[in-house]
């Protein structure tokens, strides 16, 4: 069997392994699974292409893996969960500038290029560009270290579009004459990361992790177009796996906020920093002690974390409680809303860690057909998401965004430090409901204290 014959039949090999991974991470029962298969195929594929009689030089390959494992495994190791978010947009950011300087390397390897090259050598750096400020600007805004709102000026429409028509003739001049263009792939890398800063600084608010996503999206097609440059069938098929897995996500990720893709991508939401009509009433504090005594007479109890979940590092104490109300007699689920915390799967993520049991785990759209039913949600940490101003105030910012109904269950008990707003910066009218309860303080410490009325008691 030839050398190339061989690699081609690995790289099949991967691609499946790939297929399956992405496949298995659908379920948070074969997620981990999907995840080691996944990375397995990718070991592989990196060991294989080591191989490839076009490489010239192994020792800044070494080099480069060496860095990047270091660099690599400290990250993960650590990166606090509620930074996640931020490292997935660093990372999609790496893939960008991966992409762009593959592509410029190529080009510097050999001017003669044919049509083709140049034009997927223009695609990849316009998309590796525009990825990378990108991911850099939303990494910026989520980790607080530039202003989260949206960024807007008069005439940003018009800038943006000449920006668009001076890529677009960079990259036909270029394409059509690569010889000669040394100077305007040069341009075109420019523009590329002038377009990247200008799609992300209008987009804010509780919108970024639509825009992770997507930009997530952008370095799979970076990477694809990448594939072609260097003629790499598994690149290709990588890239567009992360391409198209990245797509759909952004598309589930929309409908969960009631939004189109345009919307999100063009208007500006969350330029205010609060909106919607003014509450008017009261919030009712609880103690923990009499919270347990609601708690202990109730049969069914229904957890919905959100974002305070990860910061107070609650999911230990939670499922404890959990397990207690379940020895008690009661029913107990864990409601997930699509973008409770700050990445998808954060909250599948956080109680995966603390053991709590798959089936206990009920999607949105299951959850409150029978919210009526329940005898009382427990709301950790989690303010939009359950915020009742999406569905019943046109004037909210939120308005449209689908919620977990838990004002329809007959007791609420909100579990957070005090009356501040949430992500998007709104008032939230659930906390006023007659049959809501303020359980103020961090949520692993009120959660630990209900743990030890139910030991005690
Ligand atoms: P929110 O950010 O709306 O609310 C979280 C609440 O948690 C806050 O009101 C805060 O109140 C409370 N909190 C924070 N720390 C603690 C603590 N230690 N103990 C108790 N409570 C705490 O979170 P949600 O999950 O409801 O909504 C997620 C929002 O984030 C949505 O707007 C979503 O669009 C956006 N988003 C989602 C991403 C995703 O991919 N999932 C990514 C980026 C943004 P207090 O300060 O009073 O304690």
């Amino acid at each position: 069997m030839s050398l190339q014959l061989f690699i081609n039949l690995a790289y099949i090999v991967s691609s499946v392994m790939f297929i399956f991974g992405l496949k298995m991470l659908s379920s948070p029962a074969t997620a981990r699974r999907g995840n080691m298969l996944s990375a397995l195929g990718m070991a592989i594929a990196v060991i294989v292409t080591l191989l490839d009689q076009n490489i010239i030089t192994y020792q800044w390959i070494i080099v480069g893996i060496v860095i990047g494992t270091v660099v690599g495994v400290a990250a993960a190791r650590m990166v606090a969960m509620t930074a996640m978010p931020e490292m997935v947009a660093l990372l999609n950011g790496s893939g960008g500038l991966a992409s762009l300087l593959l592509g410029w390397a190529e080009y510097q390897r050999d001017f003669g290029i044919p049509t083709f090259t140049a034009g997927v050598i223009a695609l990849t750096v316009l998309i590796g560009g525009v990825t990378f400020t990108g991911s850099v600007i939303a990494w910026a805004k989520l980790s607080g270290k530039m202003d989260g709102k949206p960024i807007l000026f008069q005439g940003q429409q018009i800038v943006n579009a000449l920006l668009l028509l001076a890529i677009l003739v960079c990259g036909i001049l270029f394409t059509i004459s690569p010889p000669t263009s040394y100077l305007i792939l040069m341009i075109l890398i420019v523009l590329s990361l002038i377009l990247g800063v200008m799609s992300v600084i209008p987009i804010g608010g509780a919108d970024m992790p639509v825009v992770i996503s997507l930009l997530n999206s952008y370095s799979g097609l970076a990477a694809c177009a990448a594939g072609f440059v260097i003629e790499n069938n598994l690149l290709i098929v990588a890239g567009a796996l992360v391409g198209a897995s990245g797509i759909i996500l952004t598309n589930i990720m929309c409908k969960a906020m009631n939004r189109s893709l345009s919307n999100v991508l063009f208007s500006g939401f969350g330029s205010a920093t609060s909106g919607g009509t003014a509450v008017e009433g009261e919030a009712k504090p609880i103690s923990a002690e009499d919270s347990y005594l609601v708690l202990e007479a109730a049969n069914s109890v229904v957890f919905v974390p959100g974002y305070g979940l990860a910061v107070a590092q609650a999911q230990h104490a939670v499922r404890e409680l959990g397990e207690l109300l379940e020895s008690n007699g009661a029913e107990v689920s864990y409601a997930i809303h699509p973008v409770a915390g700050r990445m998808p799967g954060h909250m599948n993520v956080l109680l995966a860690e603390a053991n709590v049991p798959y089936d206990q785990l009920v999607e949105m759209d299951d959850i409150n057909p029978i919210m009526e039913t329940v005898d009382i949600c427990i709301v950790v940490g989690a303010n939009d998401v359950v915020n009742p101003a999406a569905r019943e105030d046109e004037a909210s910012p939120l308005y449209g965004m689908p919620i977990i109904n838990v004002d329809k269950a007959r007791t609420v008990i909100v579990l957070k430090r005090s009356m501040r707003a949430g992500f998007a910066g709104v008032e939230n009218p659930l906390f006023f409901k007659d049959n809501t309860r303020m359980l103020f303080g961090d949520a692993k410490a009120s959660v630990q204290a209900l743990v030890r009325e139910f030991k005690e008691g």
